[in-house]
C-alpha cells in the first residue's frame, strides 16, 4: 500500500482538509506556503494520466472544489495547481494559494509548520468545504 493510500485510510496522520467516497484531500507536510493542500484518489493509481477519463474528471471536480475552499479559508490572487509525482508514486494534485509566481516553485525551501498550525489551516480549508 503506497504511503499516501495509508493516509486515506487513516493508518499514518494527516492534516484533513476535504473527502468523500473516492478522494481525499490533506496538508503537504512540506509546505511551499500555508495551506499547500495535496488532493489524492482513494484508489492506487501512481500515474495521473493512466486514470480513466471519468474517474480523472471525477478528480479534477472534487479538486476544484478543494481550491475553492482553500481560497475562502486563505484569501490569495488564485491557488495555483500542480501534479509532479516524482517523489511519492500515488497520483495526487498540488494546490497552492499564491500570491505571486514565485510561490509555485517546487525548489523552493519547504515550510515546517508546528502541529497546531498545520491543524488549524487544515480546519480552516475543511469548514469552508463542508459549505460547498
Ligand atoms: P511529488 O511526488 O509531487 O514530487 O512530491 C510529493 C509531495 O508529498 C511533497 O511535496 C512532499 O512534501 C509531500 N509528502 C511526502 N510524504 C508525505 C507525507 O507522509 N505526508 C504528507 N502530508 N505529505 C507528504
Amino acid at each position: 500500500m503506497s504511503i499516501f493510500s495509508k493516509i486515506a485510510e487513516g493508518e499514518i496522520p494527516s492534516y484533513k482538509c476535504a473527502e468523500n467516497d473516492e478522494f481525499y484531500a490533506f496538508l503537504d507536510i512540506n509546505p511551499l506556503v500555508k495551506g499547500h493542500t495535496l488532493v489524492i484518489p482513494r484508489r492506487e493509481v501512481d500515474y495521473i494520466f493512466d486514470m480513466e477519463d471519468d474517474e480523472i474528471a471525477r478528480f479534477q471536480v472534487f479538486a476544484k472544489k478543494v481550491a475553492i475552499a482553500i481560497k475562502k479559508a486563505f484569501p490569495c490572487i488564485k491557488v495555483g495547481q500542480a501534479v509532479l509525482g516524482l517523489e511519492v508514486p500515488h497520483a495526487h494534485i498540488h494546490l497552492v494559494p499564491m500570491q505571486s509566481e514565485k510561490d509555485m516553485i517546487f525548489s523552493n525551501e519547504k515550510l515546517s509548520l508546528p502541529a497546531d498550525e498545520m491543524k488549524s489551516i487544515a480546519d480552516a480549508i475543511y469548514s469552508e468545504f463542508k459549505k460547498l
